[in-house]
């Protein structure tokens, strides 16, 4: 019987791993031709992948709305591809608001979800015609309310990230207590409180959260109700989860708990989620170049023509990856930094063959969020160009 128990689980853990090395191939095969001629870094997207990743998060929860979160990827191609997919958008600047405008798409449909918003981004935002802002604070209130006093408002609570690998609680979210006096700040002003949202962290493998989330949600609606508001609005946030390692829970997992979940939350309400990560992380493979070889003290550095200043600062945070080199054999560890001259550009170490040359060419796979667009081209590197591939 244990035996039984062990073997199932061994299996299990191999299919994982078969399941992350046919992904990583893939990967690599969308962005092959990137190597030949190479000029510098590329981010290979993959239209496929990006279509393919909506149409699973739809499925995995047909109830529930996707916005996809600008932020991880606002590369115009990639909003319009989205679009083009019956996806609507969550933005959190004025500069994601022109990439909307620039799209063409109905802005009421848009989400502003930055718990705190510039005056001047709430004028942009009122003047473009966007309808829903987000709140987790009094004084937020009481800012929209002398910008845009017809705003509809959704509140943020906070909820357990436990489980996520890039968490956002504590910068975000009100507690109950804090949920209390918005609701009373927002009643003094005129202001109306519809909606509830929430968010677990990036990268969120444990799906409690959400179900805690939705859980909160519902007795605050009876709060909005009890201050004479009709709730309409739930949003799930983000952090869905990319396949780094193969133990992360899939979508279909998620959406199916999530789904049974809001099987207590009324039809009248309107359900919406921002995923960002998910939609686009699996999408883009990072095609990069090693630039030098070094051993200091025993340990042996490899150095790549991208690093933390260039759309891998998750890396260097100690975010999973799956680096691979077209070199084969023996493997060994490496310290992996990138070109700058500044210590922090470094990003741990990776396990690669033993005979790395300079100038081979690296592939880290599922960066298609939070790499280009977190990179700048500090001392001179170049940001990785993105390349939309089929
Ligand atoms: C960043 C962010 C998201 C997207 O998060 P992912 O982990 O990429 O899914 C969604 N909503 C808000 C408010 C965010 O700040």
């Amino acid at each position: 019987m244990d035996l039984a128990i062990e073997n199932s689980s061994l299996e299990a853990a191999s299919q994982q791993r078969l399941l992350i090395e046919n992904d990583t191939r893939e990967q690599i095969a969308f962005s092959a031709g990137c190597v030949q001629g190479y000029e510098g870094p590329v981010l290979a997207m993959s239209e496929r992948r990006l279509r393919d990743n909506a149409q699973k998060f739809k499925s995995a929860m047909p109830r529930v709305r996707p916005h996809f979160a600008v932020k991880a990827n606002p590369d115009a191609d990639i909003l319009r591809i989205f679009n083009e997919e019956g996806c609507c958008f969550e933005i959190a600047s004025s500069a994601e608001l022109q990439a909307m405008i620039d799209l063409g798409v109905d802005l009421e449909t848009v989400f502003y979800s930055n718990p705190i918003k510039s005056p001047a981004s709430i004028r942009d935002a009122a003047e473009a015609g966007i309808q829903w802002y987000v709140v987790d604070t009094p004084e937020e209130v009481i800012k929209i309310a002398a910008i845009k006093p017809d705003a509809k408002l959704y509140v943020r609570t906070e909820v357990s990230n436990e489980g996520s690998l890039w968490p956002l609680a504590g910068k975000f979210g009100a507690s109950a207590s804090g949920i209390q006096s918005v609701i009373e700040t927002a009643k003094e002003y005129d202001m109306e409180i519809t909606g509830v949202t929430f968010h677990v962290g990036s990268q969120c493998t444990n799906i409690k959260n959400w179900i805690d989330g939705i859980q909160s949600a519902k007795s605050i609606f009876a709060q909005l109700e009890a201050s004479g508001w009709t709730p309409e609005l739930l949003n799930l946030g983000g952090g869905y989860p990319v396949q780094f390692t193969g133990d992360e829970p899939s979508i279909a997992e998620i959406g199916e708990a999530i789904s049974k979940e809001l099987e207590t939350i009324p039809q009248s309400i309107q359900v919406m989620a921002e995923p960002g990560r998910f939609l686009a992380g699996s999408a883009g493979c990072l095609v990069t170049q090693v630039v030098g070889l070094a051993t200091r003290d025993e340990k042996r550095w490899l150095y790549l023509d991208t690093g933390t200043y260039g759309g891998l600062m998750e890396l260097a945070d100690g975010f999973h990856s799956n680096i691979i080199s077209q070199r084969t054999g023996e493997t060994g560890m490496w310290t992996m930094a990138g070109p700058t001259c500044d210590s922090i550009d470094v990003f741990g170490e990776h396990r690669l063959p033993t005979n790395m040359e300079v100038e081979d060419v690296v592939f880290i796979t599922n960066l298609g969020a939070y790499c280009t667009t977190c990179a700048c081209d500090f001392n001179g590197f170049p940001v990785p160009k993105l390349v939309m591939v089929d």
